[in-house]
């Protein structure tokens, strides 16, 4: 269908391969977490999966492929969980696991290609004394363009908000996909083009984030009687700034039960609040936590636990992966929490759907103010049991995103506006970026999946 043995003798000696297990690898990344997108990206895969090792060979590549008219789907480390890094309508499978490297750091910055895996950025920037202000649970395999492309925030979005958030990603350096593609340098506000695009409008070649002093951390699991008194202690920690912390994860039981490495550490029928908690905090952590009726449960230095895994892995997409490990017929939505009084919507929100499967939440900075996020893990039925869950949060007012659907549109994370459109019609005038990601029109935007009642971006009522 496509021109590949022309393209193949285009790009010459930039690595290639044409061989199906190869090809099968590449094409999925963690879409398996939902069982509707399960079932509708089975059978999707590239024809050709090209590893560009230098900047210099990734612009050969892009110029090749749309010199012949092939489409183009970046990938990264294969963590996305919408499926979006998986090829729709075949043609080349773009490596960028190969474009590795810190290109300068300073304190307080770091810039690195592409392909560097987020956990190497941070090993990088304690060496001089700093960190990374966040990083998703996947931060040993996953890419930092994938980050930006695919992610929204993760453990550090406690204290400093999420990707979007202004002033959490200093550049973005991308190329265009025509026959001599253009380098161009994303600044300020303008980063915000290349978020969460899903590697539909541009391709991500370097990228630069701003760091925050490194801390020495501890992993901390408290113990609360009841669901809504560990709600009420995240929220009142999230609201002290004087208190460092850079996760605030809870969990309903019978979660702690169904994560498997936190069986004998959290008591029966406990609510859990999981944190990381700055060494100078810990004391006012623990007297906050007590006044709450909590319980420190454990309390160590980082990756100490004995629980066996980082505490990272028990929180955000990492806790329906731990889940599924012990019942796999569990899934959630995306619920958002944008509140003056989160405590209150959480709570009606809580009553509201009494007994359909433990509440998350992570609470995290969004807009400049303390927002939450989750749902709760039910036990899969049917796409309308998804739906009746996704219209019981809405009703008392909380958003929802569609994590069971894998185009920019439909799963509702991006605010798609006329800049947007324009810088996709710009970079990729020919479609040939993961084409079915995000159109230029809607109406050609892949919709299969769930077909959830999402409030496209709900970040626009919590501001930012
Ligand atoms: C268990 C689990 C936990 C997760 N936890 C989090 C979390 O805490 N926070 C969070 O934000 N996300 C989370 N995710 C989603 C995902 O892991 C992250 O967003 C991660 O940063 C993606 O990086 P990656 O390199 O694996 O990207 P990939 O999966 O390879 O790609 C993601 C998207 O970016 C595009 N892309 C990749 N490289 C480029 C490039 N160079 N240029 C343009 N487009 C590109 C791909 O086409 C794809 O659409 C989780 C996923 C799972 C399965």
């Amino acid at each position: 269908m496509y021109a590949i043995a022309e393209f193949l003798s285009d790009i010459g000696d930039i690595e290639s391969s044409i061989d199906p297990i190869t090809i099968r690898r590449k094409s999925r990344d963690r879409y398996a977490v939902s069982p509707l997108l399960r079932q509708q990206l089975q059978g999707k895969y590239a024809d050709v999966v090209v590893s560009p090792k230098t900047k210099a060979e990734v612009i050969r590549a892009v110029a090749a492929a749309v010199k012949r008219r092939v489409p183009i789907t970046a990938r990264g480390g294969g963590t996305a969980n919408y499926g979006q890094s998986v090829p729709l309508h075949g043609g080349i499978l773009l490596d960028m696991t190969g474009v590795v490297g810190i290109v300068w750091k300073k304190p307080g910055a770091i810039r690195a290609l592409a392909g560097t895996i987020v956990n190497d950025m941070d090993v990088a920037a304690k060496e001089i004394g700093w960190e990374m202000r966040m990083f998703p649970t996947t931060r040993t395999t996953a890419t930092i363009a994938g980050f930006i492309a695919g992610g929204t925030g993760g453990i550090g979005s406690a204290r400093w908000g999420v990707l979007r958030d202004r002033g959490n990603v200093s550049a973005v350096e991308v190329i265009t996909a025509e026959e001599d593609p253009r380098i161009l340098e994303l600044r300020g506000t303008k980063t915000s083009l290349a978020l969460h695009g899903y590697g539909a409008n541009c391709i991500i070649t370097e990228v630069e984030m701003p760091l925050t002093h490194a801390w020495e951390w501890r992993e901390t699991i408290v113990a609360f009687p009841t669901y809504m008194q560990a709600v009420r202690c995240g929220v009142a920690l999230g609201n002290t700034a004087g208190i460092v912390t850079k996760l605030l994860s809870i969990h309903e039981w019978p979660t702690p039960k169904l994560i498997q490495p936190l069986i004998g550490i959290v008591p029966e029928g406990c609510a859990t609040l999981a944190s990381y908690v700055a060494f100078p905090s810990a004391d006012d952590f623990d007297e906050m936590v007590a006044e709450f009726g909590g319980t420190v449960v454990s309390a160590c230095r980082e990756g100490e636990g004995a629980y066996g895994i980082p505490l990272y892995e028990m929180a955000f997409g990492h806790a329906l992966a731990q889940i599924q490990k012990t019942e796999p017929d569990r899934t959630a939505i995306e619920g958002f929490f944008h509140s003056d009084d989160i405590v209150d919507l959480v709570e009606r929100v809580h009553r509201k759907l009494d007994g359909i499967g433990p509440l998350r939440l992570e609470l995290r900075r969004w807009g400049n103010r303390l927002a939450g996020s989750g749902s709760p893990y039910v036990r899969f039925e049917s796409e309308a049991q998804l739906a009746r869950v996704a219209r019981i949060m809405q009703s008392e007012g909380a958003g929802v995103a569609n994590p069971h659907t894998s185009s920019v549109r439909s799963v509702g994370k991006k605010d798609v506006t006329e800049q947007d459109i324009a810088f996709k019609r710009s970079c990729d005038p020919y479609g040939l970026l993961n084409p079915g990601r995000f159109e230029v029109e809607s109406g050609a935007d892949d919709v299969s999946g769930a077909a959830l009642p999402t409030d496209a971006w709900v970040a626009r009522r919590g501001g930012g």
